[in-house]
């Protein structure tokens, strides 16, 4: 079913088998926890035991909408919707389809992103199809998603709040709400020792079936490498993809080329990117050479994802 941010995969949270086929049909392992999806604030307080004071302020502003919250869970929710944790997360979309389905099927359901594990989130329902097709008993198509990136995951189970994912709620969004605001250690070096808080981001995920790389500094240095690496592959007979900017589309004479969205408007840009993989993926791409964005805003969320999606194979011009 549609989301504003992807497509999620739903069953009903408070049945373990259903969950245990949301990971059966994703291939998710099972120590990767869901998300419980709510359309009623009066519901939260059924799975959950606390909820802080900075927690009902952010909910407050921001459900609903593209805020995930980690509290300590209720005994209602079974280990199997949380992957063993005694904490559980809880969002509740703004998307109407996604409210409309949640009330209907009795107020709380599991769902992580429409997407076999690994590969890049869905954000058409076609997307869905592709992966999961055989796999699941029906699509809700409710055209392309708005957002484009998974939800902004604040974990509130330690004294200061977490960001534990990055997304369309930026860090300096919550830290203006709620004073001090920190990043997941585990988030912020990709070869550090700390491991990342958030079971999931320490996958490989949203990666594409080509070779990702990122390439990182000023403009024109950024483009004369990528025109140069892409020469390399391309004049060894491989397949390349370019992901630009509206910015810079003009720039790269050769190889596929996929605009990302303006740079100027970031959101655009989380808009397109899990599009623009797949799309490569159709096209046969071996090869992918992708501009890096500034990491502000919503550019956190965005370099999160690319980073991931490129095995953090990246270069600095
Ligand atoms: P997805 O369902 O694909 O949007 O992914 C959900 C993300 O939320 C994964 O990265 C999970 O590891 C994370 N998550 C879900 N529940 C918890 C929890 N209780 N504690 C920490 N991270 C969680
Ligand atoms: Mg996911």
């Amino acid at each position: 079913f549609p989301t504003e941010t992807v497509y999620g995969l739903g069953g009903n949270a408070l049945d373990p088998k259903a969950s245990m086929k949301i990971y059966a049909a994703k291939g998710r392992p099972s120590d990767n926890p869901l998300i419980i999806h709510i359309a009623d604030i009066r519901d939260l307080d059924k799975i959950v035991t606390e909820v802080p004071e900075k927690a009902r302020i952010l909910a407050e502003k921001y459900w609903p909408g593209p805020l995930t919250m980690i509290l300590p869970k209720a005994d209602i929710v079974p280990k199997e919707t949380t992957g063993g944790l005694d904490s559980v997360a809880v969002r509740f979309p703004s998307d109407r389809i996604a409210q409309e389905l949640i009330l209907a099927a009795g107020g709380y359901v599991a769902a992580p992103s429409a997407n076999t594990s690994g590969r890049p989130s869905p954000t058409t329902a076609g997307h869905v199809a592709e992966d999961l097709g055989d796999a699941i008993d029906m699509i809700i198509d409710g055209g392309q998603v708005n957002i484009g990136l998974e939800s902004t995951i604040v974990d509130f189970t330690e004294e200061v709040p977490v960001v534990l994912r990055p997304g369309y709620i930026s860090l300096e969004m919550l830290q203006e709400t709620l004073g001090e605001v920190r990043m997941d250690k585990g988030l912020i070096k990709p070869d550090s020792k700390v491991h990342p808080k958030a079971p999931g981001m320490k996958y490989r995920h949203y990666a594409p079936k080509a070779d990702l790389t990122l390439v990182e500094g000023e403009t024109e240095a950024v483009v004369e490498t990528i025109n140069r690496l892409a020469g390399e592959k391309l004049a060894e007979g491989r397949k390349v993809g370019i992901i630009c900017t509206d910015e810079t589309k003009d720039r790269y004479p050769a190889g596929m080329l996929e605009s990302i969205g303006a740079r100027a408007r970031q959101e655009t840009v989380a808009h397109n990117l899990y599009a623009v993989l797949r799309d490569f993926d159709d096209r046969g791409a071996e090869y992918i050479f992708s501009e890096g964005f500034s990491e502000d805003n919503l550019g956190r969320a965005i370099m999160n994802r690319l980073n991931k999606a490129a095995g953090y194979h990246i270069l600095k011009v």
